[in-house]
């Protein structure tokens, strides 16, 4: 059996890690033994979650990032690889949703939606990518992961998340580019596409007469957990997937099989 996880002596940065799935991801790959860079833009919540990670043995450093800015991603980016050392694995979570539908949207509303998902994580990807590149020229046999998180609203469309589902569709092209662009350089870049997970961004929803007509339409009338994408993060994020290149994996309990 060749399979082990085991992330001592890889650096990971997580964008989006001030909550849900980006503080469980955080948090995972630092019990796997990964020095995890936590990104966002409260640090507050970055310094809680650093605390909680040491406090189980773990390591962690915090940037302040906002991925609408370009300025703060060069900057981020440079701080965390001279804080933590060379990032080895970016996992691209940052992300924002817009209840609205399509007649309503404003270019504001638009900008808030797609400039974080979709321009935010390419120029997060790409600033990622120009220092891997540069380490993998040096050493052919470096490895490094990108996992970007999609959603299964980048596949189907889901009422009043016209911009989202947008956004999120154009993550999984980026995905795939990226990972013909980058591949040669031993840059592994995925997809994760969930389902309805339950964090902050569908706090209180949920409990509306829609989010629970919502959940008894699902294939198992059940939403999933942050904990529930531990594996398929631990896979994408590892050396394992040095065979999975430019891969759009779901993880939604079955709502995408119809
Ligand atoms: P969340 O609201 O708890 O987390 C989103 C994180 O992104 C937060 O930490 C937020 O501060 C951060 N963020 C937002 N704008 C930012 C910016 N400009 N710069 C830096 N950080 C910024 O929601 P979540 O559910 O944990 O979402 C994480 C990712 O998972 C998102 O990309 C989301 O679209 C995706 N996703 C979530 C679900 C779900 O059901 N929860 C399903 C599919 C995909």
């Amino acid at each position: 059996m060749g399979i082990e996880v085991n992330f001592e002596g890889k650096i990971a940065l997580v964008t989006g890690a001030s909550s849900g799935l980006g503080a469980r991801f955080a948090k995972v790959l630092a019990q796997a033994g990964a020095q995890v860079v936590l990104a966002a833009r409260r640090t507050d919540r970055l310094k809680e979650l650093r605390a909680e990670i040491e406090a189980e043995g773990g390591a962690a450093h915090m940037v302040q990032l906002d991925v609408t800015d370009y300025a703060s991603i060069k900057s981020a980016i440079a701080h965390a690889e001279t804080e933590a050392g060379p990032i080895d694995i970016l996992i691209n979570n940052a992300g924002v949703s817009n209840l609205k539908r399509l007649l309503d949207v404003t270019p504001d509303d638009y900008a808030y939606v797609m400039d974080t998902n979709l321009r935010g994580a390419f120029f997060v990807a790409q600033e990622s990518a120009k220092r891997m590149v540069a380490r993998a020229k040096g050493d052919p046999k470096k490895q490094h992961r990108i996992v970007n998180i999609a959603s299964v609203a980048g596949m189907r469309v889901i009422s009043q998340l016209g911009t989202y589902c947008t956004s999120k569709a154009g993550v999984i092209q980026m995905t795939k580019a990226m990972a013909l662009e980058w591949g040669k350089y031993g840059i592994n870049v995925n997809a994760i596409c969930p389902g309805y997970i339950s964090t902050e961004i569908n706090q209180g929803f949920f409990e509306t007469d829609d989010g629970k007509k919502l959940i008894s339409s699902l294939p198992r009338n059940r939403v999933g957990q942050p904990e529930d994408l531990d594996g398929l993060l631990l896979l994408l994020a590892g050396e394992d997937a040095r065979f999975i290149n430019g891969a759009i994996v779901t993880a939604d309990d079955g709502m995408s099989v119809y």
